[in-house]
């Protein structure tokens, strides 16, 4: 059994291709590695097929020979019927592949040609023969090539056999190759060649070559089972009849589109039937249907017995690579894939030869017959001698008879003496009995004592080697001691090391401090002297001011006294002598006076700059105060980790451990969502994870989960952050929200949403929320604390799309609970979530897709309880339009819960109108077939079909 061989081969671009379409791409594709075929469906996409093989542009005529028709022309001279058959458009390489006589150039020899010079080069033409017609089908009537005045040949099928056979056709002897090549040639010449527009060579008929080969076997030797003589067999002469179909079809184009003008309709009507049928019963075939229709042309008659069924069959199928027939090459593959399809069973014909069996029959009886004869006589003979020779026998035996009496009577005689002679041995044995059993005792005790001593020695082997093996192992564990002993040795060495380094440091610091400490006296002394030093001047130079002072106004008075006096003497008009020396004392005194008080503007000046610089002596003072009280603490330090070593030392480092770690760990890994969020991530991220909760639960035993929920309403936002990743990671496990809830968690972290303003707080406290919300209790307190809004406002302010997912999880939680629906509509819950869209984050829009999903499962659960009516709250927020919108995207689980959110909403029939106006009912019918999910599509099929609405709106599409 086998499959139909179905090749595919691609004609070069000929002239008229590039003349026509120059521009334009091929409408195929070869990828004859993969033996496939990429047929373009239009600028972007294109279909793949598998064939069994592949031929380009450029393959050779041998190698398609080789391929195709050489498996069948070996399977023909075997003993199969068999077919090579060439379908295609017309001008695509039909009679190219199949009949080129390549008579100029022998490389281009085409099937037929190939395929006779194989034949006939396996068979011994003497005693085989080959046989061959030629025939044309043309409009439902079959002619003959050889003899052309023969037309309308009958086809006969032998009703037993199944075979086909042309009586009324004329087969020809092949004798030798070139008389075949001649044949076709004949054949050719009388082939009705219709012209078309597409090609001038190409012909509308079928032509069908015939090569009808009968060998005899080389005979098969079989064993004769009557036969006494193994050496004759019989031989039984066989032959085996096969039949070799080569059929090149007519083109397989549309004759509307070939624009045959000169055509009679009824020529067009024929030709299209022959095609048509054998593409029907290729279809049948190829589905294992159990009515083939090869009655209904003449060409599926005449391949009854050669195509598919039980004969070897390659189907070679040819295009063109021009665009302009792509519907001619797209139907000419797929009736090549239907073809793949065909499986055959072949069936070997043999027949006997009866006449010359027979001959050889007669021949082998004669034989025989004289053969028995010749027996017969020879058993004769051999029987007188064998009663001869018994008679001799029976002589002979008696004679021995009488011998054997007369010896036996020797031999009693013999007895008796012998008997005698045995009793005399027994006496003397049982003395020897009795002097051996002594000896035996004497052994036995020698071989106890023996025993005894080689027990001696195997025990002293085993001690000593039992103290080798203990040797061994002490020594193996001294020397092992040793090693721990040097590796201890070391350890404290450089313990002690790391304790001389750490003295030294410390000895350093300590003579740093002192010398601080000295330098420190020495300023604060050189402080305490200059200030001396300055106060005494200050006070001199007080004192030498205050007696300037007085000095001056002892001047002012003079002067005064001196006014006075000139006063007088003006009045007086005399002594003017007098007034010229009090003019000059008065210069004098002016003098003095303007000299006084430049040396205290100096003096103020010197002081000035003294005050400034005790200031800045006293700031460095100051500093070097400050220097070494940091030092003094680094000191306390140093001294405390040396403490801290000295105590680690013997234990080694495993138990510190870096208690803070998990506080600077990313929160973004806490599960909110259970599932969706939790499945993506690989599973170390989860092995981390489960550390990091496991450390989180330690320290909440430590700690006091009360503790940790104050820490929340911390002033310092670290402080919060740490608590709020802390709460975050607790209230992703079931067992702890009770307790965060108690102890006022939930409200802390409402009191977040409400207040703060940091982008981290934000997010980790919506994630704590989210994870919260997964249980039914909490969903009702976070909605009564007014959560929703909050979240709704912590959506509005952010852009962030990690707080966006959280928030969204959260509300998507809420929106499975259908008591809470009214609330969460009011409160802005599913605007939010509509709203969240906006980051275009496909993990946000699968959240808004949940929630959604929950909200329409939950609400039409409720109107199948009966307490819930009216138009959805989803539709009241505009959610039925994003649905229809986002029905395409390609996350498969945001489409799967798009999908079963319409499914739900579908339910309702108060939605049923706004569904039908909003374009949502096609969306439904198609998601009632192509949804990927036999569920949904079973669900969206319950709703289309449990609705009335829907129902008639469906009946008025399809009238
Ligand atoms: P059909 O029999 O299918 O109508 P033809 O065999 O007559 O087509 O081929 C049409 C033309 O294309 C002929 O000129 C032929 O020489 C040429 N042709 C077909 N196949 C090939 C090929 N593989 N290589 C080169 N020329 C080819
Ligand atoms: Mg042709």
């Amino acid at each position: 059994p086998g499959r139909v061989r179905v090749a595919v081969r691609l004609r070069p671009r000929s002239a008229e291709d590039l003349l026509s379409d120059a521009d334009f791409a091929d409408c195929v594709e070869l990828q004859p590695e993969l033996k496939r075929l990429k047929l373009r469906k239009n600028n972007w996409s294109s279909e793949s097929y598998k064939f069994d093989e592949v031929f380009t542009g450029t393959a050779s005529q041998k190698r398609v020979y080789e391929v195709v028709a050489k498996p069948v022309v070996e399977s023909v001279l075997s003993g199969y019927n068999g077919t090579v058959m060439a379908y295609g458009q017309t001008g695509t390489g039909k009679t190219f592949t199949l009949g080129r006589l390549g008579k100029d150039d022998a490389s281009e020899r085409g099937i037929m040609v190939r395929a006779l010079e194989d034949i006939v080069a396996n068979v011994s033409l003497a005693s085989d023969t080959v046989e061959i017609s030629y025939l044309q089908l043309y409009m439902e009537s079959i002619q003959d090539l050889l003899a052309p005045e023969k037309t309308n040949i009958t086809i006969n099928e032998d009703p037993k056999t199944g075979e086909v056979s042309l009586p009324g056709a004329v087969t020809v002897k092949v004798q030798d190759f070139d008389h075949f090549v001649e044949l076709l040639q004949i054949g050719e010449g009388n082939r009705h060649a219709a012209n078309t527009k597409l090609n001038t060579e190409s012909s509308r008929s079928h032509a069908i070559l015939m090569v009808y080969i009968r060998r005899s076997v080389p005979e098969k030797v079989e064993d004769d089972i009557n036969s006494q003589d193994r050496k004759t067999k019989s031989k039984l002469p066989l032959v085996r009849k096969s039949k070799l179909l080569i059929v090149d079809l007519a083109g397989s184009e549309r004759l509307d589109k070939s624009g045959s003008e000169g055509l009679l309709l009824e020529e067009a009507k024929f030709i299209n039937l022959s095609l048509t049928s054998l593409g029907k019963c290729i279809n049948a075939l190829a589905e294992n249907s159990p009515h083939i229709p090869t009655r209904d042309s003449k060409l599926t008659r005449l391949l009854r017995d050669s195509f598919g069924g039980s004969a070897r069959t390659s189907l070679i199928i040819t295009i063109g690579p021009s665009s302009r027939h792509h519907a001619e090459t797209t139907s000419t593959i797929m009736f090549g894939q239907r073809a793949m399809k065909i499986v055959n069973v072949v069936k070997l014909k043999e027949e006997f030869d009866y006449e010359s069996l027979c001959r050889k029959l007669e021949t082998q009886v004669d034989h025989l017959t004289a053969e028995i004869d010749r027996q017969q006589k020879l058993r004769e003979s051999e029987k007188y001698d064998l009663e001869k020779r018994l008679r001799d026998c029976h002589d002979s035996f008696n004679e021995t008879r009488k011998n054997l009496v007369t010896r036996s009577e020797l031999l009693e005689q013999k007895n008796t003496r012998l008997e005698l002679v045995i009793e005399e041995a027994l006496a003397e044995l049982n003395c020897q009995k009795d002097q051996n059993s002594l000896l035996e005792d004497k052994i036995a005790d020698l071989e106890m004592s023996l025993k005894q001593n080689k027990q001696n020695q195997l025990e002293n082997s085993t001690y000593q080697k039992v103290l080798a093996d203990t040797t061994q192992m002490y020594e193996k564990k001294i020397a092992e001691l040793m090693k721990q002993l040097e590796v201890e040795r070391a350890k404290s060495e450089s313990a002690e090391e790391q304790l001389d380094a750490m003295k030294k440091l410390s000895d350093e610091h300590k003579k740093l401090i002192q010398h601080h400490e000295m330098e420190n006296s020495k300023y604060q002394m050189a402080l305490a002297d200059t200030t001396q030093m300055y106060e005494m001047k200050i006070t001199e130079l007080t004192k030498q001011l205050e007696d300037e002072h007085t000095r001056f106004e002892g001047a002012q008075e003079q002067l005064d006294l001196a006014n006075m006096l000139l006063a007088d003497y003006q009045n007086s008009t005399q002594g003017q002598d007098e007034t010229s020396e009090l003019r000059l004392k008065l210069e004098e005194m002016y003098r003095l006076h303007e000299s006084t008080v430049n040396e205290l503007q100096s003096l103020k000046a010197e002081f000035k700059d003294q005050i400034q610089e005790k200031e800045a002596i006293s700031e460095k003072l100051y500093a070097v105060q400050e220097k070494l009280s940091a030092e003094e603490k680094r000191r306390k330090a140093i001294e405390h980790e040396l403490v801290n070593l000295k105590k680690g030392a013997p234990e080694g480092d495993k138990h510190f451990e870096d208690k803070k770690s998990y506080m600077k760990e990313n929160i973004r890994g806490t599960s909110v969502l259970g599932t969706s969020a939790s499945l993506n991530k690989s599973g170390t991220l989860r092995v981390t994870q489960s550390a990091q909760r496991a450390t989180i639960a330690k320290i909440c035993e430590e700690v006091g989960l009360q503790k940790i929920i104050q820490l929340l309403t911390s002033e310092d936002s670290d402080v919060q952050i740490h608590a709020v990743k802390v709460i975050a990671n607790l209230a992703a496990e079931d067992v702890n929200q009770e307790s965060i809830v108690e102890e006022g968690g939930l409200d802390a972290l409402l009191t977040m949403l409400r207040s703060s303003q940091n982008a981290t707080i934000l997010r980790v406290a919506s994630g704590a929320i989210a994870n919260l919300a997964m249980n039914e209790m909490n969903q009702g307190l976070i909605m009564s604390r007014g959560g929703a809004k909050l979240l709704a406002k912590t959506a509005s302010g952010t852009d962030d799309p990690q707080t966006l997912r959280m928030v969204a999880g959260a509300l998507a939680n809420l929106c499975g609970n259908e008591k809470l629906h009214t609330m969460l509509k009011e409160d802005g819950g599913i605007k939010a979530m509509l709203g969240m869209v906006r980051s275009g984050n496909s993990d946000v829009v699968a959240q808004v897709a949940r929630g959604l999903a929950n909200f329409a499962k939950c609400e039409s659960r409720a109107m199948v309880q009966g307490h819930r009516k009216g138009r959805s709250l989803l539709m009241e927020d505009h959610a039925l339009e994003w649905l229809i919108d986002n029905c395409n995207t390609t996350s498969a689980s945001t489409r799967r819960h798009i999908e079963l959110a319409l499914s739900h909403l579908a339910q309702n029939e108060d939605n049923a109108r706004e569904f039908i106006s909003s374009g949502a009912l096609q969306e439904l019918q198609r998601i009632s077939n192509e949804s990927s999910r036999e569920d949904i599509r079973n669900l969206a099929k319950k709703m289309l079909k449990s609705n009335p609405v829907f129902q008639g709106e469906m009946r008025l599409g399809q009238q």
